[in-house]
């Protein structure tokens, strides 16, 4: 078996979350938009899942849209969001560091007559509210900042950018999927009015996500049809997958502050033997405000695909960054919004822990890497080692 260290981009899907779905494909086939007795049994199933989903955020049951996943769901909380409120103000605040799916479709807001402000982000990857207050126009319609960056794992002060929000009257976005189930989310307290969620990010099955929709914020549907999700995302519901996240949300909230305390350990494990294994070695992201499973690195004088390619011979399966912007040769924006440089950026290995890890993956990495580095710097013009004297 493979030591697989990168939960950040996929997670295996719970086998008791399986075990859930099942009956919902053949027995429990029935849509609750049926008016019989098979679409009543799927409506008060469908129901009793949305109240559950909804509770694991502190929102209410008809808040929450399902959606085909993370990506749609942040495509119709900004497009929606912004066609509805064209006549308000075309101005839209993200921050550089935002996942791809929200930069790729701020940019499509801009080719459509919107205006997008981009907030920096400090060396350790956190916005600074005052900075991002500092941007606020009468224009301003919304605001999207992630919870928890999905590369470096730096969370952001989402209450106090909620609470500016909230002052401004201005709707505030959050993409929770790199947070979710690793820290508690809770939409009323920290005063977000759309949320992103995704099943498969707290190890439910995939085409499956939701958008938090607080009461009293309109959108724009995207997906017209027969009106379903309150007309706001049509489309037969997926009951097997909303049934399978309902139920990854219920093993979640049984099993969540043991399994984060499990990570830490984990997390702070592998920051403590690569910084002292290695030398040259540096973290990214910030020291205390960071998901408890990710531990991101850089190392002087190497290629993180080849760090990649290498512990791959070993069966260790590791990441250089995001996994939806691994096709592009381009150095992570994340990463260069720190202000590293192209070259540090390239050299940076992504570890994210998740449920099903075990001591010894985190034994083997520390002691398969400190090797791999060495003779890929060895190998290396680029890495200068650092003058002992
Ligand atoms: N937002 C974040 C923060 C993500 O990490 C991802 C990828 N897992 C997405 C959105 C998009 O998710 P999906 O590809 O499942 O639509």
């Amino acid at each position: 078996m493979n030591v697989y260290l990168d939960y950040q981009s996929a997670k295996p899907v719970d086998p008791r979350v399986i075990e859930a779905m099942q009956p919902y494909f053949h027995e429990q086939f029935g849509n609750p938009s049926s008016l019989h007795m098979t679409g009543d049994q799927a409506t008060r199933v469908l129901n009793q899942c949305r109240q559950k989903i909804a509770d694991f955020i502190q929102a209410e049951r008809d808040e929450i849209i399902f959606t085909s996943g993370a990506t749609e769901s942040n495509n119709q909380a900004l497009i929606g969001l912004a066609l509805r409120n064209r006549e308000k103000g075309n101005h839209i605040i993200i921050s550089e560091i935002e996942h791809i799916s929200i930069h790729n479709i701020a940019k499509f807001l801009e080719r459509n007559g919107f205006t997008v402000s981009k907030v920096p982000v400090d060396q350790y990857g956190q916005v600074n509210p005052d900075k991002l207050q500092q941007r606020i126009t009468e224009k301003t319609i919304l605001v999207s900042i992630g919870h928890a960056n999905n590369e470096i794992g730096t969370i952001q002060p989402v209450r106090e950018i909620g609470e500016i929000c909230q002052q401004k009257n201005i709707v505030f976005h959050s993409d929770a999927v790199a947070a979710e189930g690793l820290i508690p989310l809770h939409v009323k307290r920290d005063h977000i009015d759309l949320m992103t969620l995704s099943s498969n990010d707290i190890y439910g099955p995939r085409g499956l996500g939701v958008l938090y929709k607080r009461k009293g914020v309109s959108l724009n549907p995207l997906i017209i049809g027969g009106g379903q999700e309150n007309g706001l995302r049509s489309g037969s519901e997926n009951m097997p997958t909303i049934v399978g996240m309902a139920k990854a949300v219920d093993i979640m909230q049984k099993q969540m502050p043991g399994e984060v305390e499990k990570l830490k350990k984990f997390r702070d494990r592998l920051i403590k033997g690569v910084l002292e294994k290695i030398p040259q070695s540096y973290l990214n992201g910030h020291q205390i405000k960071r998901l408890p499973n990710n531990a991101h690195f850089r190392f002087e004088g190497i290629e993180g695909e080849a760090l990649l390619l290498s512990l791959k011979d070993k069966g260790i399966d590791v990441a250089t960054g995001s996994a939806c912007s691994s096709k592009t040769l381009e150095p992570s924006h994340t990463l260069i919004s720190l202000g590293l440089l192209h070259e540090e950026a390239h050299g940076s290995l992504e570890l994210t822990c998740g449920r099903f890890n075990q001591e010894e993956d985190i034994k083997t990495l520390l002691k398969e890497l400190p090797g791999v580095v060495a003779k890929l710097r060895q190998l290396s013009p680029l890495y200068q080692q650092e003058d002992q004297s």
